[in-house]
């Protein structure tokens, strides 16, 4: 769906009608307001399927496009936007997530800064619905920043000049052309992330090593090496060529495998599959040096920012990652980064489609648009 096409279609499944709205910076459109009399939150949201550069290659699936929806919240002649993204393994889809938001009623909330009320009522509508859930969080949060009037990292006291280095992600690839292409591709980024578990592991590091001798890498094996030994062998051998962590080398389940392997590792053994939201940071301390905090998993900003101090409390290392996003959810989570160690945002820099300016990545860094407010994003 082109971006006109989305600005005018009718929402799915949404329990209210969008009136066709047009984009402007930071959504002060006087000539169509989208509000609800009285000055009450109005939610609507749009399906939009993420089309990916590459054929996505991982440890349990393979695929060319993510499912999507964008949602918008209108207040007062301001918007505020965000976004789901459904990676399949989640379990969510476009008709979970359209049904969770067609329950979701905001214009019963006087007083949008109440936070953490709406997000017991979104606890109260569903218990899983992670991603249904992210996209609320998000559209709040950006609303309440542009209310008033400054993104979310000054919001939160962070310096955005702490932003770490963001890495790009590559797969294997069993067309050499493609292969080369991807690879191609890493040059300006300071620290690649490879996904292993698929078979290829060691060839992929050295076709990489032989274009870039030195570049960092770090690697994620999306649970694909199901026998610690074999773990071990890897983090020891990754050790040698210039890997900084390893993350979700086993699967979630073997926790006491992945301790073990911890406990002998070089290198940082970081949690993503294992972990969704703030109770399983606890249960990750101990087994994992670390844990990957993603807005899909951990229902938006307001829980992944708790997650990061929890984290930090345990004395654990920080990265802030994504899904195939577009540059909403990317540049929301961005706002995050200065309180992390490393940064995997590469999601909006893997589709062919984005529909939103946000984040840039200038000389490997994260750069969050300092001088935007909210999570920093205008529709393009
Ligand atoms: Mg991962």
């Amino acid at each position: 769906m082109n971006r006109r096409n989305f600005l005018r279609t009718t929402a799915l499944g949404a329990a209210i009608a969008v009136t066709p709205i047009s984009f402007s910076a930071f959504g002060k459109d006087t000539a169509t307001k989208a509000t609800t009399p009285g000055g009450r939150m109005r939610l609507t949201f749009e399906p939009y399927e993420l089309k990916l550069k590459h054929v996505f290659n991982l440890a349990r699936n393979k695929r060319t496009s993510t499912p999507g929806v964008q949602v918008r919240i209108d207040l007062d002649g301001i918007t505020g936007y965000g976004e789901a993204s459904m990676p399949p393994y989640l379990g969510e889809n476009v008709e979970s997530v359209s049904s969770f938001l067609s329950r979701v009623d905001l214009g019963q909330f006087a007083d949008p800064f109440r936070v953490k009320d709406i997000h017991e009522y979104l606890e109260s509508i569903a218990p899983n619905n992670r991603a249904a859930k992210a996209s609320v969080d998000i559209a709040l949060h950006d609303l309440l920043g542009k209310i008033m009037g400054q993104p979310w990292h000054k919001i939160w006291g962070l310096n955005p000049e702490k932003a770490p280095n963001t890495s790009y992600t590559i797969s294997w690839n069993d067309d050499a052309e493609e292969l080369g292409r991807e690879i191609a591709e890493c040059k300006p980024f300071k620290i690649i992330k490879v996904k292993m578990g698929v078979g290829h592991d060691k060839e992929l590091v050295e076709a990489f090593r032989k274009v870039y001798p030195d570049k960092a890498i770090c690697v994620d094996a999306n649970q694909g090496w199901n026998d610690k030994e074999k773990a071990l062998e890897m983090c020891n051998w990754l050790a040698e060529r210039g890997c900084v962590f390893v993350e979700q080398p086993m699967p979630k389940e073997k926790l006491d495998e992945t301790a073990w392997v911890r406990e002998r590792s070089p290198l940082p053994i970081i949690a993503d599959e294992f972990l969704q939201r703030l109770p399983d940071v606890r249960r990750a301390a101990g087994a994992y040096d670390g844990i990957n905090i993603k807005l899909m998993k951990s229902t938006g900003l307001h829980e992944a920012h708790q997650m990061a101090e929890l984290a930090r409390a345990l004395g654990m290392k920080v990265m802030l990652g994504c899904m195939t996003e577009t540059s909403c959810a990317v540049t929301a989570a961005a706002q995050l980064s200065p309180m992390v160690d490393w940064a995997d945002l590469d999601g909006n820099l893997l589709i062919s489609n984005d529909i939103f300016d946000g984040i840039k990545v200038v000389d490997g860094k994260v750069t969050i648009p300092i001088d935007r407010p909210g999570i920093g994003v205008v529709p393009v």
